[in-house]
């Protein structure tokens, strides 16, 4: 069949298959299909349908060939069998059209996730996939690709521990990995901080300096802007000057921007003017597959059964992690195989641990300890070492660690980008002297019940 005909019959499929899927899908999956050939074969038509990667198969033949199939019958008038094939021409063309590079892969150490703010283990392939974040999923795929020219800004809101801080990185990743070195993560909170510190030094002009050469910027909890005019004037100019330059904006929130109390109207136009994806909670298959993932990632192995128990326990993600870290320093401990009974035993005792307890985000803990030390926690994070600082980072990184569940990484991240090894020294000086001090043990205790924490011995 003339390849005229082709394109006509796979027009009408892709008008009624853009209307009825969501933008990001709609461009990351399925805008560069195309019918190959059509052919009589015995009695009926084989059609190929042509893509241009594997993973655009896997989700087209996970999700979309029933419609697909639909679609083309209708047009064709006529009973079709399918099959899809992988072009690699059409990979080329698809490239140059994205104006993706066309570089191998750039090798990355660790240092370069650092220096741009990023845990390393972020990525797209450690990020399970389930209807709550698939659009943001998809989205945040379309902008890796095509940094600067899929959706610019991409704003990615929902609750606590759904992913948005690992989904943002992911893309960063990507960007590092394609070899872009302009690369940077930051924390909302920091971003704010850096502001107010060049306003009031005088030194806007550094700042901005720092901010305006970027290809990528993530800002994390972008929520905490809102309501600091000088830093929101700021942001206005840097967010639009890095627009007008090509360069990709991403940020996180727990809300949409028009939700953001004290956000600047110019800002909250500006935030959703790209594309707004939510993430909802972790349905009970997502819950599973991410706790095989990070299992996996700490060279744990988790039996399916058990990860299914685990999650049908716990329904956030931080929880899931957590109840790993304890797992995990369970196996350490009794240094023989765990059992089922093991890991059903730990969940009641995690049951009565939790019980009444709020789940606290880490930035709740973090100005819990700041208070109660009355030391900002700037300092906290920074990098002096006075004794009347070092405890309470010390106190901190430990509640985040045994308390938060949060992986030591993480911990050294969130204060001031430290390395783990830092954390395991503070955890076990904590530890140390929460078992040799009584006052210590006391404070502690102290700081527990502020954060609402119930006491368990
Ligand atoms: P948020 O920024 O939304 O509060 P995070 O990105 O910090 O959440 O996620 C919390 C933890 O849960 C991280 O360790 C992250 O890797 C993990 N996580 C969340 N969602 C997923 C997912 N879909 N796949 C794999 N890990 C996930
Ligand atoms: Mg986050």
């Amino acid at each position: 069949m003339d390849v005229d005909k082709l394109n006509e019959y796979w027009k009408g499929v892709d008008a009624a298959l853009k209307v009825s899927v969501s933008q990001p899908i709609y461009m990351t999956y399925l805008k560069n299909l195309r019918l190959v050939s059509l052919e009589q074969s015995g009695n009926g038509l084989v059609a190929e349908i042509g893509c241009n990667s594997v993973w655009v198969r896997s989700f087209v033949e996970g999700r979309m060939w029933g419609q697909i199939g639909q679609e083309l019958e209708k047009m064709v008038g006529n009973k079709c069998e399918f099959k899809f094939v992988i072009e690699s021409r059409r990979v080329e063309e698809w490239k140059s059209v994205s104006e993706a590079p066309l570089f191998a892969e750039t090798k990355r150490s660790g240092d370069d996730f650092r220096k741009a703010r990023m845990l390393e283990h972020y990525t797209l392939d450690n990020f399970a996939v389930s209807g709550s974040n698939q659009m943001a999923y998809a989205a945040a795929q379309a902008v890796a690709k095509r940094l600067g020219n899929a959706y610019n800004p991409l704003f990615i809101y929902g609750g606590v521990g759904v992913g948005k801080t690992h989904l943002m990185q992911s893309v960063g990743h990507e960007a590092l990995k394609s070899g872009e070195d302009r690369v940077l993560f930051c924390p909302g909170e920091e971003f704010t901080n850096d502001l107010i510190e060049a306003i009031k030094n005088k030194s806007t002009e550094k700042v901005r300096a720092k901010y305006r050469k970027l290809k990528l910027l993530m800002i994390d909890d972008v929520q905490f802007i809102a309501g600091k005019m000088t830093v929101q004037e700021e942001f206005f100019h840097t967010f639009n000057s890095l627009l007008t330059g090509g360069s990709q904006i991403i940020m996180t929130s727990d809300r949409p921007p028009a939700e953001i109390n004290k956000l600047d109207d110019r800002l909250k136009s500006r935030f959703g003017a790209g594309l707004i994806v939510d993430i909802g909670p972790a349905d009970f298959e997502l819950r599973t597959a991410i706790l095989l993932i990070k299992a996996k990632q700490r060279g744990f192995s988790l039996p399916m059964a058990w990860a299914q128990l685990v999650a049908t326990k716990y329904e956030g993600a931080r929880e899931l992690e957590g109840f790993l870290t304890k797992l995990i320093s369970e196996k350490d401990l009794a240094k023989i195989e765990l059992t089922v009974e093991d890991v059903k035993r730990l969940l009641k005792n995690g049951e009565k641990e939790t019980f009444g307890a709020r789940i606290l985000s880490p930035q709740e803990v973090m100005n819990t300890v700041a208070d109660y030390y009355h030391v900002p926690l700037a300092q906290i994070k920074g990098e002096r070492r006075f004794k009347h600082i070092v405890w309470p980072r010390q106190v901190l990184m430990y509640l985040l660690h045994k308390d938060g569940g949060l992986p030591l990484e993480e911990v050294g991240r969130l204060i001031g980008g430290r390395d783990h090894t830092t954390v395991i020294h503070a955890n076990g000086r904590v530890g140390v002297e929460i078992n040799t001090n009584m006052n210590i043990a006391a404070e502690v205790e102290n700081l527990r019940k502020k954060l609402g924490l119930q006491i368990n011995h």
